[in-house]
């Protein structure tokens, strides 16, 4: 799924088994439909001048759907076996007024609804459930510990809808999807160990570690936007203070902002995309204290991020979200700051990257994390 068409002769390397395995096995997933014969991939023909045949998964013989809760929001994708997104809706709802109970209620009645209006050649075809969520996940459990789209705590989530759809469903926190998804990038395959820090409403972090997701043995790792900065700091959205993220995220800079009379003051937990633009505008009008702000921010990063290579000594810290659209102005502030914080030899070992923000790098984690179950 993850690396394309292959000639059987590279799968057969790849999985390591021999020749006639590999001929029985492709043999009967093409009868069962799951792959089929494509023609070459335009490299030379070999053999009596015959064209390349590769294997290739059939796109629609296994679809899953992908569930993103968010702050006022639930977006439901159909996605086919590559991961890719062939339909998705979003209602909205008001999340921060369910209970456990209406919110379970909510989620059953619009994936029901999404699967409903779906012809019967799709929906008969539907494999498994990603659901990702903002917040702090148990994703052992199957449950959001905390999420701030919601206005309750401890809620179990999975058991329900896997009895109510009879399908596996598996969760996990945004940040952890973007991971997925950005590991399923070519590119990234041959990384065997890094992070993908997600910047914007919130600060997360997915780490890839011997090429696996590692979400801790209680399934709650890697909170990294609510690590310290600070003793007694800036007040973190989670309720405790001195977070990473309280000097950060999107309501961080936006509230600073505001605070310094640079900004109307709006919603201050969500400031919208056009506002968080804005800020950005005025970065790059070259303003001194919005400047000031995003250099901060940066520093406080480049000591998380002083904290992970110290920890981990990953090959790749790779920052994405869609905060990264201030990375400009938060790189010199992030390379001081870690150069303040860690020993140049831990920190030369480690490529820290900017990964263009996309929409749906969440969407297409979340289907890849309800593909894997099934795999
Ligand atoms: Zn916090």
């Amino acid at each position: 799924r993850s690396r394309g068409a292959m000639a059987r002769v590279d799968l057969r390397k790849l999985v390591n088994l021999s020749p006639a395995t590999v001929t029985a096995i492709t043999a009967d997933l093409i009868n069962d439909g799951i792959i089929q014969e494509v023609s070459g991939d335009g490299s030379p023909a070999v053999g009596r001048g015959r064209p390349r045949v590769l294997i290739d998964l059939v796109k629609d013989s296994v679809l899953v759907l992908g569930v993103k809760l968010s702050m006022n929001e639930i977006r439901i994708m159909l996605g086919d076996i590559k991961g890719n997104i062939i339909n998705e809706s979003i209602i909205e709802v008001q999340t921060l007024k369910f209970d456990e109970s209406a919110l379970l209620l909510s989620l059953e009645t619009t994936i029901g609804g999404f699967i409903s209006a779906l012809p019967s050649s799709q929906s008969s075809k539907i494999k498994a459930i990603g659901v990702a969520v903002q917040g702090f996940v148990d994703t052992n459990k199957g449950d959001i510990v905390w999420s701030p789209a919601l206005s309750f705590r401890h809620v179990s989530i999975t058991q329900q809808l896997e009895q109510h759809f009879q399908l596996p469903v598996t969760l996990a926190n945004d940040a952890n999807c973007i991971a997925i998804a950005i590991s399923n990038q070519p590119a990234y395959q041959a990384l065997q160990n890094y992070v993908v820090i997600m910047l914007g409403y919130g600060v997360g972090m997915g780490m890839i570690l011997n090429g696996r997701l590692y979400s801790g043995h209680h399934g709650a790792a890697s909170e990294f936007g609510h690590t310290k900065y600070e003793t007694d700091g800036a007040q973190c959205q989670c309720g405790k203070r001195g977070c990473i993220e309280a000097y950060v995220s999107d309501y961080a800079l936006y509230n600073d902002a505001s605070a310094m009379s640079l900004l109307p003051r709006v919603d201050q937990l969500h400031p919208s995309e056009s506002e968080m633009l804005l800020l950005n505008q005025m970065a790059e009008n070259k303003d001194l204290n919005i400047l000031s702000l995003f250099e901060r921010a940066g520093r406080v990063l480049g000591y998380g991020i002083a904290n992970i290579l110290a920890l981990i000594s990953p090959e790749k810290v790779i920052i994405s979200g869609p905060g990264i659209r201030a990375f400009p102005y938060m790189r010199s502030g992030l390379m001081s700051g870690l150069e303040n914080a860690l020993v140049p030899e831990l920190i030369a070992q480690t490529q820290i990257e900017p990964f263009e923000w996309q929409e749906d790098l969440t969407g297409k984690g979340v289907l890849v994390l309800a593909l894997k179950s099934i795999d």
